[in-house]
């Protein structure tokens, strides 16, 4: 399927407010996952892109941006949001033919979407310093500052959702940002700039440079006039972007991948988990970083659960994303590979179920699979497999269920189906995870909530208002009037 009609050229990039080409008029193809298709050309920035761009940010700050008052960015920031639900049908197309994700799913991120500019811009007036009582003669205040130009390198598996919580956390502060979207899905980051010019957001303010990793986004990340970086991805690129920022001594916000488990006890309200058990593994056709892949559960209802989720399992068809069925194509054939290379280490491990591929498209379709019995030092239960793969694992104690939960590199979420109360609140406490929730998961993904990681799932914190410190820092003024 072609694109739907965009007002502006998907092979260019914004900078400075303007649509330009890559200065090597280089260009890169996405494809449509679903089918293999191609979809559009995007330009291929590179290091000379990125430096127009951040001196363009720059720019932009002293006129404009850096002189606005709280105000005007909490109100341009409701504009863009307005503009993005007035146009959500088209974002949410573009997301589901540039990712694979089911329309649905694409039609949700642009809901989040919206609601992050809405967020973020009713929060921009909300964020202040305080006064701090001293010494005898003094009076001392604290002034909360944007970071000047911020750096954005978002990966493909949820583009608005991403740009969402970060470029809108870092403009409602103050911040001029420099997008660097993913080379396998960047439709939605340039039709979102244009939105947000559109409403009116002045040149320079944001810019958004395509282009592969190793090319413009290793440029943006040791940059030395960005003076914060956002960095979601994998955990590899991570420590690169992590290298390159320390050079310039600024600070990283790093989003990395999970291992996120589930635990599941003999007490819980199973007819409430199941949905949450299967979707979350197999939303975005488990290219999500916070997937459940870990299903925990207590010996005495193993059993049951398991043949619960096969029988969800056996229902769901992968298809194109406009089918809107219960998951999409994996991303690109490098994901389809490391996917069915996890299942190929499990081959000898007991295959509860597996769902069906509905289509004869050429697109990377990987059946959903449910894998039973898995030690927990098995790589399917230690490894992110970011692939529509869950493994289920029996306990028999409480604190058996907390040592496996725990004993992966990864700490990003983490929940807990019982009715014992007394045990909600010691495991929330002692799961090493970014966010718990307690019989349920996700919470719906509210934008209010912060969310971030431990250990290799990264550090900082992004979403609710939490990310406004993250994207400023504090100034200290201490006066000394006797
Ligand atoms: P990736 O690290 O390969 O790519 C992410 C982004 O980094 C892309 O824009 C890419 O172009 C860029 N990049 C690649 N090499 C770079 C380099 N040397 N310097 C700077 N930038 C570079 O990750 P991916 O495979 O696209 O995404 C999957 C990973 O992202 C998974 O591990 C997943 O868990 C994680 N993820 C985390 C979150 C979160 O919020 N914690 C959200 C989504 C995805």
């Amino acid at each position: 399927m072609s694109l739907p009609e965009l007002p502006f050229a998907p092979s260019l990039c914004l900078i400075g407010g303007h649509w330009v080409a890559a200065q090597n008029k280089e260009t890169l193809d996405l494809t449509n996952p679903s089918d293999g298709t191609g979809l559009a050309a995007i330009a291929r920035g590179t290091a000379v892109d990125i430096d127009a761009a951040v001196a363009a940010a720059h720019t932009a700050r002293a006129d404009v941006w850096g002189r606005s008052t709280a105000a005007e960015r909490g109100r341009l920031l409701m504009r863009i949001g307005q503009l993005v639900k007035e146009n959500a049908e088209t974002l949410a197309q573009l997301e589901a033919l540039d990712v694979g994700k089911p329309l649905t799913q694409a039609r949700n991120d642009v809901t989040a979407l919206a609601r992050y500019m809405e967020f973020y811009g009713s929060a921009a007036d909300k964020v202040h310093g305080e006064t701090i009582p001293y010494l005898d003669g003094y009076t001392v205040y604290t002034l909360r500052e944007a970071y000047g130009v911020t750096g954005h390198i978002v990966p493909w598996n949820y583009p608005m959702q991403i740009i969402g919580r970060s470029v809108g956390a870092a403009l409602a502060m103050g911040n001029a940002c420099v997008l660097k979207p993913a080379e396998e899905a960047c439709l939605t980051a340039l039709a979102f700039a244009d939105l947000a010019m559109q409403a009116g957001l002045p040149d320079g303010v944001l810019n958004v440079v395509p282009g592969l990793g190793a090319e413009a986004g290793a440029a943006l990340a040791g940059h030395p006039d960005i003076q914060h970086v956002s960095f979601t991805g994998s955990v590899n690129t991570g420590r690169l972007v992590q290298t390159a920022a320390a050079q310039n001594v600024v600070p990283v916000t790093l989003e990395l991948g999970g291992k996120s488990p589930q635990l599941v006890f003999a007490d819980a309200d199973l007819n409430a988990a199941l949905p949450f058990l299967v979707n979350a593994g197999i939303q975005n056709a488990g290219q999500t970083c916070s997937a459940s892949s870990r299903i925990l559960v207590e010996r005495s209802v193993y059993n049951e659960v398991t043949d619960r989720m096969s029988a969800a399992y056996t229902q769901m068809r992968a298809a194109p994303a406009l089918e809107d069925a219960s998951l999409g194509p994996l991303i690109s054939a490098r994901q389809k590979e490391i996917v069915t290379d996890f299942l190929k280490q499990g081959a000898d491990l007991p295959t509860a179920a597996q769902g069906q591929i509905a289509t004869d498209a050429p697109g990377h379709y990987v059946a959903p699979t449910l894998i039973a019995e898995v030690p927990p030092d098995h790589t399917l239960a230690q490894d992110e497999i970011f692939g529509p793969v869950q493994v289920l694992i029996p306990f028999d104690s409480e604190e058996e269920a907390l040592a496996i939960a725990n004993n992966t590199k990864y700490g990003l979420v983490a929940s807990v189906w019982s009715q014992n109360g007394a045990r909600q609140m010691r495991l929330a406490k002692q799961l090493k995870a970014g966010q718990v929730f307690l019989n349920n998961y996700g919470a719906g993904g509210g934008v209010e909530l912060p969310f971030g990681g431990t250990g290799h799932s990264g550090h900082g914190r992004e979403k609710g208002f939490e990310a406004l410190f993250h994207f400023s820092q504090l100034k200290t003024v201490a006066a000394l009037h006797g």
